[in-house]
């Protein structure tokens, strides 16, 4: 089938990559000339694990994606249009919808006949509606730009397809999802979207050898609803996620006062199936573009019924008071900061991944920064994306953390990267000229950090 997508980052190139993997003819469409020039000479323009392997399988098989900026020869392809641009926060809460409104006109000057427009892009509640104005707005725009001004017969739908891929695991979450939801208006549309997605949801392909089925894996949950209540579930999923982790955090805030250890705490009630394990780890909270963005918009949507949704308010604020809480223990422990030399284990949002946005070390390096110490930062791959992102920010980098550890006051574990939650500690703690460790993730033993000598603060942990 063919296949438009329009935006090529996590989400648009993934999407592109996975649908030619499974046999469609796909264009992707970017207003990045660069990162369509690097995509057109067989390079990524991310880092995600498999795709560029993906990608390669895709050419063997004579399926490389159309990477391109021409609006008209990509949106002109696709019997399926999907939008996956971005949908950045303002500074009011609320989701910029400028690049979905103007992929929106672009699909109405361009599409073909009796085309189905997917929203991708994660947007609020009532999206639907709006885009397909946007497109109908884009379709007269054709109209006047052509002679005769007679409205040509083009039928075209709008459908959400939400998508739950988590960056570091992309690949993997999008061709063994736990689920597809997919929220349209009319019966037809949702056979032909169940029909688009048959091979993945039937499981009737070759798995890749990088990325094999996991096991007791055979079918796709398919979710089909209308198009309010998928958006919906799009970003009550993220604010629980987000809201699971902030629980962890407030516990492990408890913990620290009476002296449990919240890791204890979190595989005691994570046991629970009515709770389940994953998301309770306790730390420096979440980051990335979207916990906080989407939790964001949906108090902002509720706010704009007049509705205050208290509970996601605490989740937020919750988390980001986990970003002061390292300042203060380094504050408690360091007593002065200024002067002090302060390395940061990981750069990056969350590990696996090169993006930065909304990540906790920036707020914390910034603090730090601030207070009057010598911050220096070492992370496997996003060093380069967070020097060219925030060029003002005075950090020192290391691609070494043992080169970052010499002559350091504290250290603080941001990111938990493989390569950080293995470290040979004791060569770390001979390089260091003091002993304080932050594990803002919880991943090493308290025990057996004080037995080295470390003075060891964790998040709602203590050694015994
Ligand atoms: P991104 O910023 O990585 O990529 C967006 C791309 O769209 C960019 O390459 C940009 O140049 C391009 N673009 C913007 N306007 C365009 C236009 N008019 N025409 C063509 N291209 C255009 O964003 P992302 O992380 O891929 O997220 C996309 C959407 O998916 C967002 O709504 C996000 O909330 C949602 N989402 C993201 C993730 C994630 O983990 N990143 C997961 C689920 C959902």
């Amino acid at each position: 089938m063919k296949v438009s997508v329009i935006g090529t980052g996590y989400v648009g190139l993934v999407t592109a990559t996975c649908f030619a993997f499974l046999g469609h003819d796909v264009a992707c469409l970017d207003i990045n000339e660069k990162r369509i020039d690097l995509l057109n000479s067989g390079k990524v323009p991310i880092y995600e694990p498999n795709l560029e392997e993906l990608l390669a399988i895709c050419k063997q098989n004579g399926k490389y994606p159309v990477f391109s900026t021409n609006a008209s020869e990509v949106i002109s392809h696709g019997e399926f249009i999907f939008i996956a641009v971005g949908t950045p926060p303002l500074p009011n809460g609320e989701p910029n919808l400028s690049y979905l409104e103007s992929a929106a006109l672009s699909i109405g000057q361009y599409m073909q006949d009796d085309a189905i427009v997917i929203n991708k892009s994660t947007v609020p509640v009532g999206s639907g509606n709006w885009v397909a104005m946007l497109v109908q707005n884009g379709l007269k725009q054709r109209v006047s730009a052509q002679s005769g001004n007679t409205i040509p017969k083009i039928k075209f739908s709008v459908a959400s397809n939400p998508e739950f891929l988590r960056e570091g695991s992309a690949i993997s979450d999008s061709l063994y999802p736990d689920r597809i939801v997919l929220g349209c208006d009319s019966k037809q549309d949702t056979l032909r979207l169940k029909n688009l997605y048959n091979e993945l949801t039937e499981q009737v392909f070759k798995a890749p050898d990088f990325c094999p089925r996991p096991k007791n894996y055979s079918k796709v949950e398919l979710i089909t609803t209308d198009i309010t209540s998928a958006e919906m579930i799009k970003y009550s999923a993220n604010s629980f996620l987000a809201l699971k982790i902030s629980f962890a955090n407030q516990i492990a805030n408890i913990c620290d006062y009476v002296g449990a250890d919240v890791n204890e705490v979190m595989r005691g009630i994570g046991a629970d199936t009515r709770i389940g394990a994953k998301f309770l780890n306790a730390g420096i909270g979440w980051g990335g573009s979207c916990f906080g963005k989407d939790v964001d918009a949906l108090i902002s949507i509720a706010n704009d019924y007049g509705y205050d949704p208290e509970i996601l308010k605490a989740a937020r604020d919750v988390n980001y008071k986990q970003r002061d809480l390292v300042i203060k223990r380094l504050q408690e422990k360091l007593k002065i900061l200024k002067g002090k030399k302060i390395g940061l284990l990981g750069l990056a949002f969350k590990p696996n991944t090169d993006d930065m946005r909304d990540a906790p070390a920036l707020d914390i390096a910034s603090a730090l920064i601030k207070a009057g110490a010598q911050v220096s930062a070492c992370d496997p791959i996003a060093i380069e994306h967070c020097r060219h992102e925030n060029p003002d920010l005075n950090l020192e980098y290391f691609e070494d953390p043992y080169l970052m550890a010499s002559g350091l006051d504290a250290l603080v574990l941001v990111t938990e990267w493989k390569e950080y939650t293995n470290l040979d500690m004791q060569k770390i703690l001979n390089l260091m000229s003091g002993n304080l460790f932050v594990d803002g993730r919880n991943q090493y033993s308290p025990n057996q950090l004080t037995q080295l000598g470390f003075n060891y603060v964790g998040m709602g942990r203590h050694a015994r």
